[in-house]
């Protein structure tokens, strides 16, 4: 018997390819994806204006497999956290946060990273492995389903939709998993499934140069570039990647990224580290820095957490550091942090693997989940109060 095929691994592209395998026209994958991406049709039998031979030929050659919930909280903000299993113990967080005008989804794209920023807790897990297209993507379908079910919305396409944007700020370093990142953004993309345009999907990148360019040629939507420091010497002591590629060939592949990209700004990510990387000095170095290349700055309060040894800059250090860049003419915003009480902020998106000690607790309650419910594992949403 051949494996089952993961219909959630698939861009527009290859689902067409695959339905023509089954002896179907192109137009059936079209309906295949509505029902996958629009619906959140977790069956086959659910996709009525499908002839009934094809639902049952699906049935036992195809899946719609997303990865499972293990975990689900909702902070006192609204910002609300999902924890996903893809498999072999390891853990992801999905984050959605909730604004006024619009719903932004922040979705991981490696269990662990291999980039090891000092700053960051997900990079001091270190690298455990890249997500598939499915596991990806598979964020997005679970989230945006998921919000709808609360919302009590029951299904449908276009204008039902509770995520209006995507960053993909979550775990791991998008551009070193490029290849399933790119068919995950295509499939955000496209009108047949999520129908998002390119200024409201928004990858961010601690600064792989070769790959910033590869997808400027791949699929350009909006770039948002991890700074943090303002030369190369305080960025390889941050970033151990600024070895590999310093600021000067960084500031070069940004502006290149400019000629194709949706916005015509860059948005540089800024942490704002307590007497490391926050005085003036460091924004007026940041101005000439940057000067050559339209952009705006981020300014993200740094989330703490045990063993980073590093601490968040004060309020009126971060406003200060934010009027330099002004007075410059640059546009300037301070993150608002968010989702803080449920550890759902930038950089502590770590799962409970991470935490060594705690690791054991969750492979117990993953074995008690899945001797309860066996084959249902996949379908179990806990929300934690
Ligand atoms: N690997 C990518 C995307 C994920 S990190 C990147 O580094 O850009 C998303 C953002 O959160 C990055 O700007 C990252 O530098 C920032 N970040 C990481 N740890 C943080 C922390 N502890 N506090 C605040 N921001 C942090
Ligand atoms: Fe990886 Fe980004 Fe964290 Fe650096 S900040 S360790 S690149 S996830």
């Amino acid at each position: 018997m051949t494996a089952l095929i993961n219909l959630l691994d698939l861009d527009p592209a290859q689902l067409v390819a695959y339905c023509g395998e089954l002896g179907e026209k192109p137009f059936r994958a079209k309906q295949l994806q509505r029902w996958i991406h629009q619906f959140g049709a977790r069956s086959f039998e659910e996709m009525t204006d499908l002839a009934k031979s094809l639902r049952e030929k699906l049935t036992t050659r195809a899946i719609i497999g997303a990865p499972a919930v293990i975990s689900d909280h909702t902070s006192a903000d609204g910002t609300r956290k999902w924890l996903v299993d893809v498999g072999q113990g390891n853990a992801v967080e999905t984050v959605f946060i909730p604004e006024e005008n619009r719903g932004t989804l922040c979705i991981s794209t490696q269990a662990g990273c291999a980039v090891n920023c000092r700053f960051c807790s997900t990079g001091k897990q270190g690298f455990n492995r890249n997500l598939s297209v499915a596991e990806i993507i598979g964020q997005l379908w679970m989230a945006e389903f998921e919000l709808r079910k609360t919302k009590g919305v029951v299904a449908g396409p276009k204008g039902e939709r509770q995520i209006t944007n995507v960053v993909m700020m979550g775990m791991g370093e998008p551009l070193l998993n490029f290849a399933p990142t790119v068919t995950a953004l295509r499939l955000m993309l496209d009108d047949n499934a999520y129908g998002l345009s390119r200024r409201r999907v928004t990858l961010s990148t601690s600064g792989v140069v070769p790959m910033i360019d590869k997808l400027s040629q791949e699929c350009p939507v909006a770039l948002a570039v991890s700074l943090h420091a303002s030369n190369d010497e305080l960025r390889d002591s941050l970033i151990p990647l600024n070895k590999k590629y310093p600021l000067s060939e960084l500031m070069a592949a940004c502006k290149r990224y400019l000629e194709f990209a949706p916005r015509d700004f860059i948005t540089f990510e800024y942490c704002m580290l307590d007497g490391v990387n926050d005085s003036d000095l460091h924004a007026k170095e940041l101005i000439q820095l940057v000067k050559n290349v339209p952009c705006k700055f981020n300014l993200i309060p740094f989330n703490p957490f045990p063993e980073s040894g590093l601490k968040r800059s004060g309020n009126l250090r971060i406003k200060a550091f934010s009027q330099v860049l002004l007075d410059a003419g640059i546009v300037t915003t301070i993150r608002k942090t968010r989702g803080d009480d449920i550890d759902a902020a930038c950089g502590q998106l770590a799962g409970e693997v991470q935490d060594r000690t705690r690791v054991q607790l969750r492979m117990q309650k993953m074995d008690e989940y899945k001797s309860r419910f066996g084959e249902n594992f996949g379908k179990i949403v806990e929300i934690v109060q």
